[in-house]
């Protein structure tokens, strides 16, 4: 008996196969050996497998279809038609169109990134940032790392190693995506000492937690969760004020890095950057991809002595910010000095977006795509950890199942189109938030829409 192998093509055969030789001219000829070598393996698998040895044509169309895959990014840009604004799992915050040329300026071609034009020597890429951190927060001194749950490594570690640090136990939590308070200070090597109930923590049970280990109190704005009822925390301001009566060091993670008064928006007030500076905290850490509106980045400002540790310190280094996202960030903070920040950054243009506005465009798309679609009154979240429960009224295109395609279906079409946009479904229904939409897209979606139902 023949064995099943023997009927396979060898590597060599299948690279000279007249449909293989012009993926030549697309990719270099080791990435198409090596496809064809993991076809190959797949078959001899499926035959031991007690499968049939597939034809030649089927081997050359699996390597063409994997050549495809390769070449296509598998990161791509979607819509985001869920109403979430900070949406941690899309990539947060859009940047603006002034943050993205910037990056694409300092990405094209050579900068002074760390080059003093005026002396003509070695400078700093946080020379760059800090006047326009320290001008939007109030604070003395301010720098930039890689993300906030770096900027809380760094702080820690810089300022409270072998050390304990207090905080609230209601507050010693898990941010999202596995960011665990707990684990960070770990990491660090401080010691976490934590205080009071989950639901209520008082001065004195800070008080009476510091030792003469004691590096700092800190607090942790955790946003992404509310606890109400019988409920009690400390105002910054009393906890500042203790730390300072023992010498001791008051650090505030406020997450979200929110600049703007969220309450003219009919939302509850977000804790401000510029409250936590005025407040006394020595140093104050916040995201820059959250309700900053910026690209990935964690902010750390406060006192001038503190942060020039935290420059000069090895961790510094590893966190450090890249090129692209100094200049992103810079070209953000100067949004808000321009105060324009409500008609630039894309999260406050949602987030500021009018009623009327979207009601208007929920018409269209609705009148566009025609029946199963209507409109319903929803609301549209923060996201990104920030107001947990609190929403801005919207109005949603709302789809239910149809023409045999239940919503779960109609919801992976709309995923797996292109581009794919995303939406979010509640009672059985296929929800779509014009507010997370760029208007641009408008048209694009209504066309994702049809598709998706089949027209
Ligand atoms: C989001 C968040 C972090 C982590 O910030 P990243 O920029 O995602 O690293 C840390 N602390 C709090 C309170 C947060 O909300």
């Amino acid at each position: 008996m023949t064995s099943p192998f023997r009927n396979l093509p060898s590597v060599s055969r299948l690279l000279v196969h007249r449909r293989i030789r012009p993926l030549l001219s697309q990719m270099a000829s080791d990435s198409v050996a090596e496809l064809v070598r993991q076809q190959l393996q797949e078959a001899r698998r499926a035959i031991a497998a007690g499968h049939e040895c597939p034809p030649t044509e089927a081997l050359v169309e699996s390597v063409l279809a994997r050549a495809e895959l390769l070449l296509q990014s598998t990161l791509r840009p979607v819509i985001n038609a869920s109403g979430v604004i900070i949406h941690t799992n899309l990539g947060r915050a859009p940047l603006s169109r002034e943050a993205i040329a910037a990056m694409e300026a300092v990405s094209r071609g050579y900068s002074n990134l760390e080059f003093d034009l005026t002396e003509g020597e070695r400078g700093h890429r946080q020379v760059h940032l800090e006047t326009l951190l320290c001008q939007i927060s109030g604070a003395q001194a301010a720098m930039a790392v890689n993300n906030n749950a770096g900027a809380v490594l760094l702080a820690l570690t810089a300022l409270a190693k072998e050390r304990e640090v207090i905080i609230s136990r209601g507050q010693a939590v898990e941010i999202g995506g596995g960011f665990r308070i707990p684990a960070v200070m770990h990491q660090s090597g401080a010691r976490l000492v934590e205080v009071g109930t989950t639901n209520r923590t008082y001065l004195s049970d800070y008080q009476q937690a510091i030792t003469s280990d004691t590096a700092a109190l800190m607090r942790v704005h955790a946003s992404n969760f509310r606890i109400i009822g019988f409920v009690e925390s400390t105002p910054l301001e009393d906890l500042v004020r203790l730390a300072h009566e023992h010498g001791l060091l008051l650090m505030d993670d406020l997450g979200s890095g929110c600049l703007i008064d969220t309450s003219q928006f009919g939302l509850a007030a977000e804790p401000t950057i510029q409250e936590s500076v005025a407040a006394g905290a020595d140093l104050t850490l916040f995201s820059g991809d959250k309700l900053l509106g910026g690209p990935q980045a964690g902010i750390i400002v406060g006192r001038e002595e503190l942060v020039a540790g935290l420059r000069r310190h090895p961790l510094a280094r590893a966190l450090r910010l890249d090129k692209a996202s100094v200049a992103a960030l810079a070209a953000t903070a100067i949004h808000y000095v321009r105060d324009e920040a409500l008609e630039k950054i894309p999260v406050w243009r949602m987030i500021a977006m009018p009623l009327p506005t979207i009601e208007r465009r929920a018409r269209r798309w609705a009148r566009a795509i025609g029946a199963p679609a209507h409109i319903l009154h929803g609301r549209s979240m923060i996201g990104g950890g920030s107001l947990p429960e609190e929403g801005l009224p919207t109005r949603v295109i709302a789809i239910p199942a149809h023409g045999g395609r239940s919503v779960t279906e109609l919801a992976q079409r709309l995923r797996l189109g292109q581009p794919p946009v995303i939406g979010r479904i509640e009672h059985d229904q296929l929800l779509l938030d014009p507010r997370t939409v760029a208007p641009a897209d408008d048209s694009t979606l209504v066309e994702a829409v049809a598709a998706a139902l089949g027209r």
